[in-house]
């Protein structure tokens, strides 16, 4: 039977640099469940590897919210793509196809604050050294053809903001750009929101909190879809449209 479902495909744990050290594992999953949300994507800077530490917090907590793995890759073009991948062997997958043009740069902590991967009792597993906020050396177009050759979603990452975005750097997207969806910041009000989709109709938008706090995560800063269950494959159906599986207008 088909339902509304609350989910949020972009928020960012510690691993991020900038992603406050509160966004741990059962933090998160405690909070997701408090504000009712369903499917929530762990999307840290060009990196996956606190997925299974949000996912087995998410377990012990009765198997809610569902996590999926994504990545917020940054192109060579310091565009920001939200990438949702079916599992984490895909996702682990494509990170190191990622990393072959990662640089070799050191985070630097005092700025940038630090980059650690936790268990899902947040214990530290390791410290992440490379700086994860950088542009590997793929173009867009090559990150969005990748991470449909391995079976994921391409969703171009807040597209309303003046910088890490598409429009920032190579100017508006052509209508028929071959990502999956067009994110949009849970900021904007209706009337901006509702200009972006008049400029690009027929395409799917989305919604995500881009939280990097707890505070950030809420309903009001997410997407309403109609799935049968919380899987990827049924967020894939919505994206597309398929078998009434639907996305709401986050704006309603
Ligand atoms: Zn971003
Ligand atoms: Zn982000």
């Amino acid at each position: 039977m088909l339902r509304p479902f609350w989910v949020d495909l972009h928020m960012h744990t510690a691993l991020s640099p900038c992603g406050e050290l509160e966004m741990g594992a059962p933090d998160i999953i405690g909070r997701a469940k408090e504000v009712g949300l369903d499917v929530i994507g762990i999307a840290d800077h060009n990196t996956c590897e606190n997925f299974p530490g949000v996912s087995a917090a998410a377990k012990t907590a009765g198997g809610t919210p569902f996590v999926l793995p994504c990545i917020e890759t940054q192109s060579a073009e310091d565009i920001h793509i939200l990438c949702v991948f079916p599992d984490y062997e895909t996702a682990y997958k494509y990170k190191e196809w990622l990393w072959l043009k990662i640089r070799p740069i050191k985070n630097d902590v005092d700025h940038f604050g630090y980059q650690v991967v936790i268990d899902e009792n947040n214990d530290i597993i390791k410290e992440e050294e490379t700086l994860l906020i950088q542009g590997a050396g793929y173009e867009v177009d090559q990150i969005v053809t990748k991470v449909h050759e391995v079976g994921g979603l391409a969703i171009l990452a807040h597209v309303d903001r003046p910088s890490f975005s598409y429009p920032a750097a190579l100017g508006p997207m052509p209508q028929d750009y071959p990502a999956d969806a067009f994110e949009l910041s849970c900021r904007l009000n209706s009337e901006q929101a509702a200009q972006w989709r008049d400029n690009y109709p027929g395409r799917t938008f989305i919604r995500s909190s881009d939280s990097h706090m707890l505070s950030g995560l809420s309903r009001a800063n997410c997407t309403k879809m109609t799935l049968e269950a919380p899987t990827f494959e049924e967020i894939r159906k919505a994206i597309k449209g398929e078998e009434g599986r639907r996305i709401s207008w986050p704006w309603g």
